[in-house]
């Protein structure tokens, strides 16, 4: 039965689709049978693995609005992963669900069918607290924050969290903060540090270990529609997403051998 996890943060930037691509490339690369689902009318995640987001793209819009299914939408990637893609149609969903029954509840109902098919998915949400986040949120297990260290991202984390507890008692009893993730880090600067210990006093455990540091080949990787495990795999930002697979592995039973043995190939010291 799959995990679902949402990677979401209401502040833009912030490096959801670079950690949602990633974590679902490094996964799919130790094994995991894993679906990245596009939550975003941007599309990033859906360029960001190959693919063209084009106009006449089936999309996760066509399973929103009950005109398609799950298994007839999701698309196989060349990295080892399915991906339900996004264009830019998506936006329009929003008004579209207004008229629709159970219209939070659709992506859940419609992810019931192929949970047995995977053992991760993986949601990519949009900036903002719309309902296709909300969507995300009602389908998911759990919720992976991204976030940068910076001062305004603690007043974010308030409002977030505020609206996961709101989730959480209205429409998804079992939703939980999987971890917050430090993304885009620069040890260099004190005020990241500062932050950074805040965070781990808050939140504790459920900060992961790993931190993403600020690498530009994370950047570059999408322009070239790829992870970057393809596109440069002995980068800083690679060895990051394949640790971050790693931790959140652990932290679900069973699989750390088969984790360490492909780190281990892989050139990553655990
Ligand atoms: P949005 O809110 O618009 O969806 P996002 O939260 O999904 O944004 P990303 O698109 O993942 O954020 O990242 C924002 C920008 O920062 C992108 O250009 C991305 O390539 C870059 N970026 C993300 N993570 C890193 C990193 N660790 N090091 C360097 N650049 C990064
Ligand atoms: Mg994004």
């Amino acid at each position: 039965m799959a995990r679902i996890l949402a990677v979401t943060n209401q502040k833009g930037g912030v490096g959801k689709t670079t950690t949602a691509v990633n974590l679902t490339a490094c996964l799919a690369e130790i094994g995991q049978r894993v679906l990245l689902i596009d939550l975003d009318p941007q599309a990033n995640a859906t360029t960001g693995c190959g693919v063209v987001r084009s106009d006449a793209l089936s999309t996760v819009y066509q399973i929103l609005i009950g005109r398609s299914t799950m298994r007839g939408t999701s698309l196989r990637t060349e990295f080892g992963f399915d991906l339900m893609p996004a264009n830019r149609e998506l936006a329009g969903a929003e008004i579209d669900l207004i008229n629709l029954g159970k219209r939070e509840y659709r992506l859940r109902d419609a992810l019931a069918d192929i949970r047995g098919d995977y053992d991760f998915i993986v949601m990519d949400c949009p900036p903002a607290l719309n309902l296709l986040t909300v969507n995300g949120l009602v389908a998911a297990d759990t919720v992976m924050i991204p976030m940068q260290c910076e001062y305004y991202a603690l007043e974010g984390l308030t409002d977030l969290v505020a609206t996961l507890k709101k989730v959480r008692a209205k429409l998804n009893p079992v939703l939980e903060i999987e971890g917050l993730l430090r993304t885009m880090y620069d040890p260099r600067s004190t005020l990241t540090q500062q932050v950074s210990r805040e965070l781990e006093r808050h939140f504790g455990s459920k900060v992961y270990r790993t931190i993403v540091p600020r690498n530009v080949r994370l950047a570059e990787a999408p322009s070239y529609g790829k992870p970057v495990i393809a596109f440069d795999r002995g980068s800083k930002g690679a060895q990051a997403y394949l640790l971050l697979a790693q931790e959140v592995l652990d932290r679900y039973a069973g699989s750390a051998g088969r984790v360490t043995a492909a780190l281990a190939g892989a050139g990553v010291e655990p």
